[in-house]
């Protein structure tokens, strides 16, 4: 596994972690199974939310770090709609609880919301200084948006914006990652592995995944998680409720791509135009 600075907090963090939205709907088991997993072969970075299984999933991640909180690089997110300057406040402290820790690596704001950024950001630093937040960033923000954080915030506060990359939606290629990558931020992808959507094996995108894939001993799956992490910049957050999905994920951590193969994979899966706004799913 490759780790990286984690953007302006310097914390080495693994180039593949762990999502965790919907596994609420997995087996319980299997699930808690493949984020253990996970974090044997080196994803220290696990993600999740006070949104995902409406606390539930908290609640799992939980009981698969027990024990092992040190190991881990903990991001959770504040909804959009919790995001008053009081409301922040009080949704870290119940995910703290649902998570079993005293503090979260990373908390983020969701997407952005219509509770003025000032007080969210008031609410994050009194967190931070509490030694309840290591650092904070942000979720589904543009390049505007950013800017705008930016301002009220000040360089080097905003640790990441975590955003839909995958190797079908690539348009903040466009403007979002240069932006973060010129402030710090750091990129992390959410939804890499296009959230179900990923290229049939049959189809061309497919096939010739898995011929560079052959050439590795890899998978498709790994191929492209590795195409979305070659920026200095990025990081991806696949998730996998199957313990061997996790472990094929991590490996893909190792795996290096050569400039001809990154040249094949950009021909085949375009960026497109510059979309204004951020993509959501
Ligand atoms: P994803 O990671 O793109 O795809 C997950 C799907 O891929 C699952 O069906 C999983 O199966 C399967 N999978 C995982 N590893 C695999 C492998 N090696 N080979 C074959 N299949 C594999 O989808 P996602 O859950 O939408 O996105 C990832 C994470 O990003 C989320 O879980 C969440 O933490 C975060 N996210 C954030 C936002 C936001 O607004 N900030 C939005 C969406 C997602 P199994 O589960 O059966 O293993």
């Amino acid at each position: 596994m490759r780790y990286r600075p984690f953007g302006p907090t310097g914390v080495q963090v693994a180039v593949i972690g762990q999502g965790t939205w919907n596994m609420e709907k997995d087996d319980r088991r299997s699930a808690i199974t493949a984020l253990r997993r996970g974090l044997d072969a080196g994803m220290n970075h696990i993600d999740t939310a006070e949104l995902y299984g409406d606390g539930h999933v908290e609640e799992m991640v939980g009981e698969a770090i027990a024990g092992r909180r040190k190991e881990v690089f903990l991001v959770s997110k504040v909804m959009e709609q919790n995001a008053s300057r009081h409301g922040t406040l009080k949704a870290c402290e119940k995910s703290l609880r649902r998570l079993g820790t005293d503090h979260l690596d990373v908390y983020l704001l969701h997407w952005p919301s219509s509770h003025p950024l000032a007080g969210t950001f008031a609410a994050f630093e009194e967190l931070r200084e509490a030694g309840k937040i290591l650092a904070w960033g942000v979720s589904n923000f543009d390049e505007d948006q950013l800017e705008a954080a930016l301002e009220i915030a000040g360089e080097g506060k905003i640790a990441c914006n975590q955003v839909l990359y995958h190797l079908g939606e690539r348009s903040i290629e466009h403007a979002v990652i240069p932006f973060c990558e010129e402030h710090g931020v750091a990129v992390v992808a959410y939804s890499p592995l296009g959230s179900g959507g990923f290229p049939a094996p049959r189809s061309r995108r497919g096939r010739m995944l898995a011929e560079i894939a052959a050439t590795h001993a890899a998978t498709p799956h790994q191929v492209a998680l590795a195409a979305l992490v070659r920026r200095p910049s990025c990081f991806a957050i696949p998730k996998a409720a199957d313990p061997e999905h996790a472990a094929a994920n991590a490996a893909a951590g190792d795996l290096d791509l050569t400039g001809d193969e990154i040249r094949r994979i950009d021909a085949a899966f375009p960026r497109g135009p510059r979309q204004p706004g951020v993509p959501t799913l």
